[in-house]
């Protein structure tokens, strides 16, 4: 099959390489669409947990062409499904205290094993989940960053009419501010350095949008004089993370 690979760091190549085999509880999955993460930066300028040679790829779709001869879950062949990459033992003592985010043996689909830049990849059944036909190929690429943003409104847990102050609006931060939005929360008060990124966030919900300035703190004083109820970081920068105190 056709792959994308990052022989080491700092490199990428189209390349010809062998198939995926389907272990026993794994199956094959022909990749109809994939998402590139920040997280794929990263592993590409060796800043990560990877080892190259590398197929990267970790936000995909795609439909079932094979099911290992030991899978219970059920799922079959011409199945369209998304994967969960993140692959935990659950039985390290960080899964046994549901802090699997930890785990001590964590495979991960295109980040420390074969990814979703390929025709096809291999990954265990149980991280499989079928999708709908009313979700396209697009969206089902979207769906691993999507569960990051669910996850975290989980555990946000905002009440509706909450004032809430959203740090950066890239993919994950646009994820996270319609993800509010259907909440109920409000107003939703976005900041970013770049023009562009505001103009969507406004087009996808934002009550005010911000550009990232010298005069920030005061133009938030002026809008909200005494706070927000919930400050959200999309930006994963420190200081920005800092300043949010
Ligand atoms: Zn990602
Ligand atoms: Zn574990």
């Amino acid at each position: 099959m056709k792959a994308v690979v990052f022989p080491g760091p700092e490199a990428i190549r189209v390349e010809q390489v062998e198939d995926p085999a389907c272990g026993p509880d794994e199956v094959i999955v022909q990749v109809s669409r994939a998402g590139i993460c920040g997280t794929d930066i990263h592993i590409y300028r060796n800043e990560y947990m990877s080892h190259f040679p590398l197929i990267p790829g970790h936000e995909f779709g795609g439909v079932v062409v094979e099911v290992g001869d030991q899978v219970k879950t059920g799922v079959k062949v011409g199945d369209r499904v998304a994967v969960d990459p993140n692959l935990y033992c659950g039985y390290c003592e960080f899964c046994r205290r549901e802090q699997s985010n930890h785990c001590l043996n964590l495979g991960v689909v295109g980040v420390n094993r074969a990814g979703a830049f390929a025709e096809y990849v291999a990954a265990p059944a149980r991280a499989c989940y079928r999708v709908p036909d009313s979700l396209d190929d697009g969206q089902m690429a979207f769906i691993e960053p999507l569960a990051c943003v669910v996850y975290g409104m989980k555990r946000l847990q905002v009440p509706p009419a909450e004032a809430v102050l959203l740090f950066g609006v890239g993919p994950i931060g646009l994820l996270l501010l319609q993800s509010l939005r259907h909440r109920g929360a409000g107003p939703l008060v976005v900041v970013d350095k770049q023009p562009d990124r505001l103009a969507l966030a406004a087009q996808m919900g934002a009550t005010v949008t911000l550009e990232a300035g010298p005069d920030l703190a005061e133009r938030l004083r002026e809008l909200q004089p005494h706070g927000f109820g919930v400050v959200v970081d999309a930006t994963g920068v420190p200081a920005v993370i800092e300043s949010a105190f």
